[in-house]
């Protein structure tokens, strides 16, 4: 069996789009509207002649529960069956109450776990990345998933993880 990534965070902070980056194929299905269910979650991945999965958690993301608890049920999805994790924050956006309360999660966690400031499209965004430490989960890496700024970075951060 091959080591498992899964990839964590509120809808529409970009996780599926991230997903595809890393995949280097669209597969995970982006929605500009949040909180879509999939029945699909686990993608096969190949970096630098490794092998792993992929796990997008958006797949589980439920209307019904409140958004923090639904986020949180992921996180603890997220430590009981992968190797690594992916912390995905919208940078635009910055750490919410959601993010804290996964956060707390995720320390508990053994697990490595990478914090992603995503859509840091440019250079010098808005983006205010560094607040992002706050989660106390180690250096945020800011990344685009949509342009791809960063992904290779991220791989080889995911590879040393696995
Ligand atoms: P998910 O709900 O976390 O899976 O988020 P999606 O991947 O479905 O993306 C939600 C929205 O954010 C879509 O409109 C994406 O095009 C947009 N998005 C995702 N990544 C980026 C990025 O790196 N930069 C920008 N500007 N937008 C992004
Ligand atoms: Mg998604």
């Amino acid at each position: 069996p091959q080591p498992v990534l899964a990839v964590v965070g509120r809808p529409n902070v970009g996780k599926s789009t991230l997903v595809n980056r890393l995949l280097g194929r669209r597969e995970a299905v982006v929605q500009d509207t949040p909180g879509v269910t999939r029945d699909r979650v686990a993608y096969d991945a190949l970096w630098n002649g490794r092998r792993f999965t992929v796990v997008d958690t958006g797949g589980w993301e439920p209307d019904a529960k409140g958004l923090q608890s639904s986020v949180a049920a992921q996180a603890e999805m997220a430590m009981h069956t992968a190797d690594a994790i992916v912390l995905v924050v919208d940078a635009k956006v910055g750490a919410t109450a959601t993010e804290e309360a996964v956060a707390r999660v995720l320390r508990r966690s053994k697990r490595p776990v990478i914090v992603v400031a995503n859509k840091v499209d440019e250079e010098r965004g808005v983006a205010d990345v560094h607040s992002l430490w706050s989660l106390g989960l180690g250096e945020p890496m800011p990344v685009s998933g949509l342009h791809g700024r960063g992904s290779g970075d991220l791989l080889d951060k995911v590879l040393e993880a696995l």
